[in-house]
């Protein structure tokens, strides 16, 4: 009932903006009108003439109506014509329904708009895009896969074409030549990863501007929005090579002990749930024999969660209901000690909720007898203040002592989490469910939709451990070049849309995180699916075989059916059933796109059977064929309630489209990892608990609420943790927007040289500042220093006398006098070659240090983690930590550019008639340090960038320097400012107080 209201409430705020679209669309349509009369050459004017509208100061709102018009109007011409779409010819046979208009409307204002399958979100697409191309700069769409974005930048293309307006498409194969001419039309169609790395690239490792493809990030249509901003959005986009250094791997070392500790818990797994099971048979059954029996479940559950025994256990309902209602109870913070007492029985436990592991003291004892304490993070502070109290030991000596605990504790928080990822990698990752092993690799499944995903590796540690225990090579520890999600990179566009079928359960997050707001677009023709109520079974194989019975009986009547799975597997499953069945069917899994796209064509042909994973020929339009409608059209089969109510929407959706006939059911088990996890203890396993027998039916309204609510669960969870996740992410974020910013300042400048002066100003402000020229002005303490590390950088023969006056003066004349070197340098050098010479120092400087610092972040991530068992709020700490880290990078940075700039040089000759003039100079200022500054080492670039690395011999010639990176104590804030966490106080409020 609440829904009911609910859902009137919302459909009612859905309807007032379609009202208010409703007299534009009567203006398009006018237009349009008009525009028949036109010939196709006055129609393609248009562009022109609304271009130039633009420049006159007109807004993209105020044209829009007449822009649509001349879509449609166009779209209208375009009918009857052949027209060749990825070498296949099909003929253009539409023109824009007022729904569409719409649709177009709610994608310009950035929004999402969400239009059912069929509904023709490519054709709306046109609209916008066509719109927003007119301002010059790009403007995009995104789909799900490559196929995609070729077929319909080609389909769609007709039509721009058609207008004058250049379309282009992003492959997978090109490269950054045909790229960058792909992103230079007016509308560029391509997938979320190619548009992301390219992004990475052009950012954080092009060296010439020239490299860089992408223009702008204007406007963006996300088509099937929610698979990526929500599906595709929990792996980041990560460019990586091999790491320099290979450190030990913990895992190999680690696994033969938890191989072990987990055959003994099964063991003892086995015998406790033969003991709970003996129990609760027996005859006369004691209510004491019955609370010990369930105990003895519980311990089961906490320590290996799928044991098949238990679920056995569990088909029982009495069994069910009493050991649900012990999880609950022993989970209370009143049963706090006593559910740790069991714990401690156990090895180590597993919470399958929370995709946790961890040991228990027995389990610590049996892995390292010899040292218990092997697994558990030493108090450093504590050790310090041991260190600092030895009275015998030389500050050195201490100083030693300190660093050895440190060491200590990285290798045991390192083996700590090694071990974790290891338990959770033997105890819930099952092989061919959450990952499938192919030519010695570990691939990830996707557990949405049962797509596999080549490349990708599951982040913190936990793919090696997958390595480590499937035998393959655990593979090297990479170092990340360039990284960024999903969500970070589409929040840069200026304009952001959406289309999908189905983003109304998901309306909150886009809200929260892309400031997106969902419109629903009524449909074209009203829908007239049915929805049938679930069907559920106690046990899987009753499921399949209730499938198989349907498939066969749609069959016999000629219906085709489309089968939706969640996972490679079960499709597997089902294939095989329907095969000893003698059922003719295909099977699809989402790996080859455009083959599997036109088999999806097919699926609604008479007497047709397709398996299919949630993603498999997504995109792709079913049609009826013959004889089909009056059978009842598309039967839509689920095998499985998905974890998220969307993904179940989208395949309800896959039939009906434009008024079809349609029918979808789902069937359901008590074993399939939804109900388990979730169903438990509630009103539904109440209904089924007393009469649910094998073989049996059962089905009623009441059952798929209880269902939803289940899902809803679920999807709240998974949002908190990708709302998490971005949190950490924003940090990264911020620094990245820091230092791409410089970084492209240097690539698109001629002559960076005034970033170089910049850092080289920042640096010997710190340096005057820490050498106590400070606010106080005046004495200052530590000249000869400051004095000595001038001279070694810098040839300016710098003398400790020559520092007078005030901070501010003196820095004032040490630039200078560094600049009229420079400008000295300058004159020898190749001037052609000069700006590359110095886009390379900059670029040379920021690259190295900032990788090295995503893999600090990385660590800092890890570490993070295991800190959180601390009273301490883990996200502020990981911001206070971060902000430090980055500190030190802009400080290694600064320090490195001023190290190359007279290191290097555009060639050995300028080299050498800068030195000659430098020492003729030199002379003339008396015996000043000059040639030390350039000591042996050159640095010889090529003219023009090159790559990013600097050569390897340089870089071992170069002199060594006194360690030099400065840790300031307070990190360089004003007070005033706001604060570095984003908390919105002031610093000296928040983390300066
Ligand atoms: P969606 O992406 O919304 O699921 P598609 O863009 O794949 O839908 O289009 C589905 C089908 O509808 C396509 O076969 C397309 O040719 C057809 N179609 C779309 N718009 C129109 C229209 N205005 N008139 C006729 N057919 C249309
Ligand atoms: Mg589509």
């Amino acid at each position: 009932m609440l829904s009911f209201i609910l859902k009137k409430f919302a459909g009612r705020h859905h309807r007032k903006y379609i009202e208010k679209c409703r007299p534009i669309v009567t203006r398009i349509n006018e237009f349009e009108q008009q525009y028949q009369a036109l010939s196709d050459d006055q129609l393609r004017a248009k562009t022109d003439e609304f271009r130039g509208r633009l420049k006159q100061g007109e807004t993209l709102d105020q044209i829009l109506p007449e822009a649509f018009a001349v879509v449609k109007n166009a779209a209208r011409r375009m009918s009857g014509r052949k027209v060749i779409v990825c070498d296949h010819e099909l003929t253009w046979d539409m023109v824009h329904f007022d729904v569409q208009l719409i649709g177009g409307m709610t994608l310009h204002e950035g929004r999402i708009a969400e239009m059912a399958t069929g509904e023709g979100k490519t054709l709306v697409a046109t609209l916008p895009l066509y719109l927003n191309a007119l301002t010059g700069k790009n403007a995009q769409l995104v789909t799900v896969n490559d196929y995609l974005a070729r077929r319909d930048s080609e389909w769609m293309g007709h039509l721009y074409n058609f207008l004058g307006i250049t379309v282009g498409c992003i492959q997978q194969s090109m490269h950054s030549e045909q790229r960058r001419e792909m992103y230079n039309r007016d509308i560029t169609y391509g997938t979320a990863s190619e548009f992301g790395f390219d992004y990475l690239r052009d950012n954080g490792m092009a060296t010439r501007k020239e490299n860089q493809v992408q223009r702008d990030h204007f406007y963006c249509i996300v088509d099937e929005i929610d698979s990526i901003l929500v599906d595709e959005a929990r792996t980041p986009l990560i460019i990586s090579g091999p790491a320099p250094i290979e450190r030990e791997q913990p895992f190999t070392r680690l696994k033969p002990g938890v191989e072990q500790l987990v055959a003994i818990q099964l063991r003892q797994i086995n015998k406790l749930v033969k003991e709970a099971s003996d129990l609760l048979e027996k005859p006369g059954l004691t209510a004491e024999d019955k609370q010990t029996a369930a105990m003895k479940m519980l311990q089961v559950k906490l320590g290996m969660p799928k044991n098949k025994q238990l679920l056995r256990l569990q088909e029982n309902p009495e069994w069910r209901k009493l050991l649900d209602k012990t999880d609950v109870e022993m989970h209370s913070d009143f049963n706090k000690d006593e559910l740790y007492k069991y714990k401690e029985e156990l090895y180590f436990t597993i919470d399958e909720k929370n995709h946790q592991a961890d040991l228990t003291e027995v389990g610590r004892t049996k892995l390292r007898p010899d040292d218990p304490d092997a697994f558990v993070l030493p108090d450093l502070a504590t050790i310090f203040i041991e260190i600092e109290k030895e009275t015998t030991k030389t500050p050195e000596e201490k100083e030693a002592a300190k660093r050895e605990a440190q060491a200590r504790y990285e290798v045991i928080s390192e083996d700590i989490h090694a071990l974790s990822q290891l338990l959770r990698a033997y105890s819930i990752y099952e092989r061919d469910v959450e990952y499938v092993v192919q030519e010695g690799k570990v691939v990830i499944v996707d557990e949405n939709t049962g797509r596999i995903m080549s490349g990708r590796r599951w982040s913190d540690g936990l793919h090696q451990a997958v390595e480590a225990k499937e035998n393959v090579t655990i593979e090297r520890e990479t170092r990340t070049y360039a990284t960024v999600t999903i969500q970070n990179y589409f929040r840069m566009y200026e304009k952001l849309a959406g289309m999908t079928g189905t983003a109304e359960t998901e309306a909150t997050e886009f809200n929260e995180i892309y400031r997106l707001a969902v419109t629903q677009i009524p449909t074209n023709q009203p829908c007239i699916r049915i929805d049938q109520n679930d069907s559920i079974f106690k046990t899987r194989r009753d499921k399949y075989n209730a499938v198989v019975k349907q498939v066969q009986e749609a069959q016999a009547r000629g219906q085709p059916v489309l089968v939706g799975t969640v996972t490679v597997e079960q499709s597997e499953v089902l294939s095989r059933m329907l095969k000893r069945a003698n059922v003719i069917h295909t099977v699809l899994n989402a790996k080859f796109h455009q083959q599997e796209a036109e088999i999806i064509t097919r699926a609604g042909q008479r007497g047709s059977v397709t398996i299919a994973t949630n993603m498999a020929g997504r995109g792709t339009d079913i049609k009826l064929g013959e004889g089909v409608r009056e059978l009842g059209g598309l039967f839509v089969v689920g095998t499985e309630r998905h974890e998220s109510r969307r993904i179940d929407r989208q395949l309800r959706g896959r039939c009906s489209r434009q008024g079809d006939p349609g029918m979808t059911k789902f069937f359901l088990s008590l074993e399939d990892d939804l109900m388990r996890l979730f169903l438990q203890g509630n009103l539904a396993s109440k209904i089924m608990e007393g009469s649910m027998k094998e073989g049996e039916e059962l089905e009623h309204k009441w059952l798929n609420y209880s269902i939803e609510s289940a899902q809803k669960k679920v999807e709240q969870q998974n949002f908190a943790i990708r709302k998490r996740l971005l949190q950490y992410d924003d940090v990264l974020n911020k620094q990245r927007e820091v230092i791409y910013g410089i970084r492209n300042g240097a690539l698109h400048s001629d002559r960076p040289k005034d970033i170089i002066f910049e850092m080289i100003e920042e640096e010997v402000a710190t340096r005057l500042e820490s050498a106590g020229y400070g606010e106080k002005g005046g004495a200052a303490a530590n000249l000869e220093s400051l004095v000595g590390w001038l001279n070694s950088h810098f040839p300016v023969s710098a003398k400790v006398e020559e520092l007078t006056g005030d901070a501010e003066s003196l820095l004032k004349s040490i630039v200078e006098r560094i600049k009229q070197a420079y400008a000295l340098k300058e004159s020898v050098e190749d001037q052609e070659a000069l700006g590359g010479l110095e886009r390379y120092i900059v670029i040379n400087a920021i690259d190295h240090h900032w990788q090295e610092h995503l893999t600090e972040m990385e660590e800092l991530r890890k570490s993070i983690g295991l800190r959180s068992y601390g009273q301490k709020d883990p996200l502020s700490e990981y911001k206070g930590e971060a902000y430090r880290f980055f500190e030190e990078l802009m400080n290694n940075i600064r320090l490195q550019i001023c190290t190359s700039l007279f290191r290097s040089a555009t060639n050995r000759d300028a080299f050498e008639n800068l030195f000659a003039i430098l020492s003729r100079s030199a002379r003339m200022q008396g015996p000043a340090a000059a040639p030390t500054a350039l000591g042996a080492a050159v640095q010889t670039t090529q003219t023009g960038g090159g790559t990013a690395e600097a050569p390897a011999a340089a870089a071992e010639q170069e002199i060594k320097l006194p360690a030099v990176t400065i840790r300031r104590e307070t990190p360089k804030v004003g007070r005033n400012d706001p604060c570095h966490c984003g908390s919105g106080k002031k610093f000296k409020n928040c983390h300066g107080a």
